[in-house]
Formats: C-alpha cells, sequence, structure tokens
C-alpha cells in the first residue's frame, strides 16, 4: 500500500504542477523514481518551512471602478502559449527558502528575449519588497523610471501607492510587489497578450513562492492574467476573489487614481477589504 505523501512534499508538487498547466504541459509521464532523490528532496523542503511572517503582531483573522486600461468582452479567455522550462526540479516553486527559490526564478528569467519587449530595455523589473509577505499588489508592466531603476512602482504611480500602502498601516518593506511583465512596453503601452502570456507564469511562480494571503490586483491587465479572462474593471471590483491559494482583490491602478483622484475614495474602499482579510485593524471613523 502507498504511504501517505509528506504535506510538504505534495504542496511543492502541486505548485509544481499547476506551473507546467500554466506553460501548457498537460501529459506528464511516470518513470521510476530514485528513492535516494526522493529522500533528500522531502529533507530538504521539510527544514525549510518557515511559517513566521512580517506584521504577524496585527493579525487577527485568517486566512473597482471605471476600467482604466482597455477592457474587452466580458469571459473573453487569455490565450496561453508555452515558455521555456525552469532549470530545476526542486525547490523552486517549495514556500520555504523563499529568498532562494525566488532568486531561481530570477536565474531562470536571465537575460531574457523570450519576447519583443526586452528589445526596449534598460533593466528587467522582477520585484520588491518582502518574500515573506502577507500581502502582495500585482501591477501591470514597468514604466520609465522602473526601467531605469530596476525597481517595480518607484515612480509617481509608485509614489501613490506607497501611500496606499501607508495608509492601510503597513511598510513597502512588509509587502511583495510585482508586475505581469517584467521589461517596460514601449511607451507605456498596454501589454501584448503575447508579451503577458510568455511573461505571467514567472508571476505566478513567484507568487507560489511568496504565497500571500491577499494579493492586490491594481488596473484591469494584473485583474486580466490573474483570473485568466477579461472583464471589466468595474464587476470586479468591491468583492474577494480567488488565486491559487491567496484572495486576490481588484482595484484601480495609481496611475489611473493619478488621472482622476475622484476615484481614490473607490480604491481606499477595495484596501480596506484587503485589511480585513488579512486581519488589519481598520482607521476608525470620524
Ligand atoms: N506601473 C505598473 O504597473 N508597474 C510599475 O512597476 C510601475 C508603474
Amino acid at each position: 500500500m502507498p504511504s501517505a505523501m509528506d504535506p510538504h512534499i505534495k504542496e511543492a508538487l502541486a505548485a509544481r504542477l499547476r506551473f507546467y498547466r500554466d506553460l501548457g504541459l498537460t501529459e506528464l509521464y511516470r518513470r521510476p523514481v530514485d528513492p535516494e532523490l526522493l529522500e533528500r528532496l522531502g529533507a530538504s523542503i521539510g527544514t525549510q518551512v518557515s511559517e513566521s511572517r512580517p506584521f504577524d503582531k496585527l493579525r487577527a483573522g485568517s486566512g473597482a471602478p471605471a476600467p482604466e486600461i482597455d477592457v474587452a468582452e466580458e469571459n473573453e479567455t487569455i490565450p496561453r502559449k508555452t515558455i521555456a522550462m525552469p532549470s530545476v526540479f526542486a525547490s523552486a516553486d517549495a514556500p520555504a527558502d523563499r529568498v532562494a527559490a525566488l532568486r531561481i526564478i530570477r536565474e531562470d528569467i536571465g537575460e531574457c528575449t523570450r519576447c519583443a519587449l526586452h528589445k526596449g530595455r534598460n533593466k528587467l523589473v522582477f520585484a520588491d519588497g518582502s518574500p515573506d509577505a502577507r500581502l502582495m499588489f500585482v501591477g501591470e508592466g514597468p514604466g520609465a523610471d522602473e526601467d531605469a531603476q530596476g525597481l517595480p512602482f518607484v515612480g509617481r504611480a509608485g509614489q501613490l501607492l506607497n501611500n496606499m500602502i501607508t495608509a492601510m498601516g503597513l511598510k513597502r518593506e512588509e509587502v511583495y510587489i510585482a508586475n505581469v511583465v517584467k521589461c517596460r512596453p514601449p511607451g507605456n503601452r498596454t501589454p501584448e497578450p503575447e508579451e503577458a502570456n510568455t511573461c505571467v507564469p514567472f508571476l505566478f511562480r513567484q507568487i507560489d513562492v511568496v504565497r500571500p494571503e491577499v494579493i492586490v490586483a491594481l488596473g484591469a491587465t494584473a485583474a486580466t492574467y490573474l483570473l485568466g479572462q477579461r472583464q471589466p474593471l468595474a464587476g470586479l471590483r468591491g468583492r474577494v476573489h480567488s488565486f491559487r491559494n491567496s484572495k486576490l482583490i481588484v482595484t484601480y491602478h495609481p496611475a489611473f487614481l493619478l488621472r482622476d483622484p475622484r476615484q481614490k475614495k473607490e480604491a481606499w474602499a477595495d484596501l480596506q477589504i484587503a485589511m480585513r482579510e488579512l486581519g488589519l485593524q481598520l482607521p476608525s471613523r470620524g
């Protein structure tokens, strides 16, 4: 009779299979497993798991807008395409040693030329913030400042995002910030489906490593590629979706809020949903 699988190995395998599915690989075959390798893998995963997360002290519980970016028909499925395989089997998706696992993802991306966006790139923008974050923000793609510095959300929209994070009672270093695409689209245009579909599996791997309790999708592009379908932002805001093992909340992109500050109130309502899900204290009224 087969013995029960260690839950950490099971989780790592499930994350790996999800990654393969994202790549479009659905046909797998089995070959005999080297028991020594299994044992080594089990030991490394088992010893790496740590449950301590930033702002645990604030923990109590758990576990929308006029569209900013062009939004098309409802329920339009986003086409998927395959990309290069990751270079390692073990640990890239294990939640355990998150720093090492994220480094592996960054190495897998390398000096990327998988899509046309690399041609105009100065710096590839991987992510910023804590690998142990309970809260993750996902934007669309780097702008000029991000492309120059190699960090997400460091321009004007980033300043507003920082203010939003502070308003939630958090520090930027406590959250994790990444984008759908890691290279700047020319003229800050919306990434083409070909570009986004090529890049987004790396974002999914980052999410599988960080395992945030809550993800906030900033704008229609992030919402579209996380939810896997295009829908008007207005219908997605104001409620809790799920993505993998995380709760997903959709709100306006800070760049949109800079153009239409009247919507900040709505965005703040969305952030309060995120706070509630994280068990963070809401500011008292009045
Ligand atoms: N806009 C984004 O979507 N991401 C960034 O990193 C900066 C601006």
